[in-house]
């Protein structure tokens, strides 16, 4: 890939980062470090007008929307908690898949709609209170930073909007879903002004990745 212009992308350590390697591989993109064994955050690939950095995934919204990034691969669970200001997403990834879920005690899992007013633990406030205020429930929401499935076990919170995938961390946890809040999946945000002022080389860069995702669902 031979691009006009410098382009830095955001990626996410962990599951992200992990998924999105083999992508950026299949289109020429590789770090020139190893990045499990560098502690540098931001690393040159074998794109000389491409570098990475390696954020925290809610962070990576954050330097896209005001360009420090040109271009990031987030889970759709930190865009819709950070909001589409200043973003596009034209490329769902389709790799770290999962659901944002509402889930609480197994042996509650009964509880109806009819609940007026629960306490909610969560690391997604945003997504919380636009979920509970859909239903036209009064949500107490409660910001934590992990462990979420701990809260309701020591009467915290009622209940906790979190991430799940196997449903492995709840069930050993004495915890059952409750409602699907959004399925989520990785994608590529891009800035809004690097989308103009960096055009051919974003766009080469989607079209690329495009044409990874269409192979792998092939
Ligand atoms: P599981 O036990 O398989 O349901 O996994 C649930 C835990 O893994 C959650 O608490 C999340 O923190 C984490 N997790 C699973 N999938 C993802 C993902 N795609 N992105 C971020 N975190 C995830």
């Amino acid at each position: 890939m031979k691009l006009q212009h410098d382009i830095t992308i955001a990626l996410t350590k962990g599951r992200i980062l992990k998924e999105t390697l083999p992508m950026l591989a299949a289109v020429g993109i590789e770090p020139r470090e190893d990045l499990d064994a560098s502690r540098k955050l931001i690393v040159a690939t074998t794109v000389p007008q491409i570098s990475l950095v390696i954020l925290r995934g809610s962070d990576v919204p954050t330097y896209v929307r005001h360009g420090a990034a040109d271009v990031g691969i987030a889970g759709k669970d930190m865009l819709l908690e950070s909001g589409g200001e200043g973003i596009y997403e034209p490329l769902d990834l389709g790799i770290a898949r999962c659901r944002l879920m509402t889930a609480g005690p197994e042996s509650a899992a009964s509880m109806g709609d009819d609940r007026r007013r629960v306490r909610v633990a969560t690391k997604f406030l945003n997504v919380a209170r636009a979920h509970y205020a859909r239903k036209g429930m009064h949500a107490d929401l409660i910001k934590l930073y992990g462990s979420m499935e701990l809260a309701p076990l020591m009467g915290l919170a009622d209940e906790i909007v979190d991430i799940v995938d196997t449903g492995k961390t709840l069930a050993e946890n004495g915890m059952a879903p409750r409602e699907l809040i959004a399925d989520i999946s990785s994608r590529l945000i891009v800035n809004k002004a690097s989308m103009r002022t960096r055009h051919a080389s974003v766009q080469a860069l989607i079209e690329a990745l495009a044409g990874v995702v269409k192979a792998e669902i092939a």
